[in-house]
């Protein structure tokens, strides 16, 4: 195999996505693996994306997995590496961003590295170090309120400071904007001055185009899936991609679709409820679930007949106060946990009754259906919306899976994803 231009390693499993779904649109042809493949890949791609589920274990365990999967991905061989994390920089105060961060680049023997979480396309912005969400600081965001991570410092330098050993500094917007002579001074100067990661500003695309020129020959970039928009392009100018239209092709894949949906973000609930509008739904519900009611047997009975003739909704989604009823009533984790079995049963289910296109909704809900219907590696395809791409889970029989993370996606994304008109 020849060598691959980019090695990545993502935090959680729809950031993977999308991230490799970036990659696909500058077209780099982009494989994504569930944890480190036991397998094989295929040899023509051009990127590819371990997707991990290491942003809120223990500190020592992400870095021990992430240095696994580094491992992996050094014995390919890469030209370059990613380290890819939430473009809300979701972390506890111990880490797992900087600690991660500091294990690669000692592991890739470098000392300087950029941190650039910025999406602007999805609204997120850098801004002298402060993390915006839309027009909002992050900290005034709904990140917030984060069950697990808590974003209550907007000030990025300051977050990563406390992750890190290693000293932070900040590239300012005004240096972005100067062009890339000026750009590249200045991160030599942060990082002759004893700084190992810089912060750096990000308002617009081009922002971002511009700091992806300058870093062209870092070992390490880490960031979220923004930065990587203009990677492609560096591979492309010296040589080293051929761009194709054909990086988003993929296999065909015939037979029955379902959507599941185990996400209750606000944009997922719409979703869900814009479905209702006229298209069929079953709902599960973690209390009866918990009192050993068999709604998976219930669930694949009554999708059995219908799926023949029209694509089917599952979920678990519901809204605030009903969650936090059965949360209060089972444990946050166990009731999430009930749901997610019951999802990822149902998906065996519904594969051996003939669904072979699948949309998902919900990040830990991807990655339990994955686990569950034994997927080892993804063919990333075109995005349904941004950070969605169709992707074709490579396995004995091929299926088509739509990954969507919570708050991703239009009001009518379901339909959209399946080609069914409301
Ligand atoms: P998102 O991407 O929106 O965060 P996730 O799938 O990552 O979605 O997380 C949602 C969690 O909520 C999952 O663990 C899921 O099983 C759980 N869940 C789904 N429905 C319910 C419910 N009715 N009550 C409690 N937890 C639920």
């Amino acid at each position: 195999m020849t060598q691959l231009l980019l090695g990545c390693i993502a935090d959680d499993f729809t950031g993977g996505t999308d991230l490799a779904s970036t990659l696909v649109r500058g077209g780099m042809r982009t494989l994504q693996v569930i944890g480190v493949p036991k397998g094989t890949i295929p040899n023509d791609i051009d990127a590819v994306v371990v997707a991990l589920k290491t942003r809120t274990l223990p500190a020592e365990d992400a870095v021990r997995e992430s240095l696994e999967a580094l491992e992996w991905l050094k014995q390919i061989g890469c030209r370059q590496y990613f380290f890819k994390y939430c473009s809300t920089f979701d972390s506890t105060p111990e880490g797992n961003i900087g600690p991660v961060a500091d294990a690669m680049m000692g592991s890739l023997g470098i000392d300087f590295a950029i941190a650039c979480p910025a999406v602007p396309e999805n609204k997120r912005t850098v801004y002298l170090g402060h993390l915006f969400v839309d027009d909002t600081l992050l900290s005034e965001s709904g990140m917030r309120n984060h069950p697990l991570t808590p974003m209550t410092d907007s000030n990025l330098v300051r977050v990563l400071q406390q992750q890190t050993r290693r000293k932070v500094g900040l590239v300012p917007h005004s240096a972005v904007s100067k062009g890339n002579r000026f750009l590249e001074k200045t991160m030599a100067t942060i990082k002759d001055s004893g700084c190992s990661y810089a912060i750096v500003d990000a308002v617009s695309d081009d922002d971002l185009r511009a700091i992806s020129v300058v870093i062209q020959d870092h070992m390490l970039i880490t960031g979220g899936s923004g930065i990587a928009l203009g990677l492609p392009e560096n591979f492309a100018r010296k040589g080293l991609l051929v761009r194709s239209e054909a990086a988003s092709e993929l296999p065909s894949v015939g037979g029955l679709s379902a959507v599941l949906s185990g996400s209750c973000s606000v944009a997922t609930n719409a979703q869900v409820e814009h479905w209702q509008f006229g298209r069929p739904s079953f709902q599960l519900d973690p209390i009866a679930l918990s009192k050993g009611e068999d709604q998976v047997t219930q669930a694949l009975e009554w999708a059995s007949s219908l799926i023949q003739t029209e694509p089917v909704l599952i979920y678990g989604s519901a809204k605030p106060e009903v969650v936090k009823a059965a949360q209060q009533l089972l444990g946050v984790e166990a009731a999430g946990q009930i749901v997610e079995d019951a999802l990822s049963r149902i998906a065996s289910g519904l594969v051996a009754l003939g669904v072979r296109k699948l949309v998902v909704a919900g990040g830990e809900t991807s990655g339990a259906v994955v686990k569950a219907l034994n997927i080892e590696a993804l063919r990333i395809g075109a995005p349904i919306d941004p950070g969605v791409p169709w992707t074709v889970g490579l396995r004995d029989v091929p299926i088509a899976l739509a990954l969507k993370s919570g708050n991703f996606g239009t009001v009518d994304f379901f339909e959209k994803a399946l080609g069914v008109v409301q």
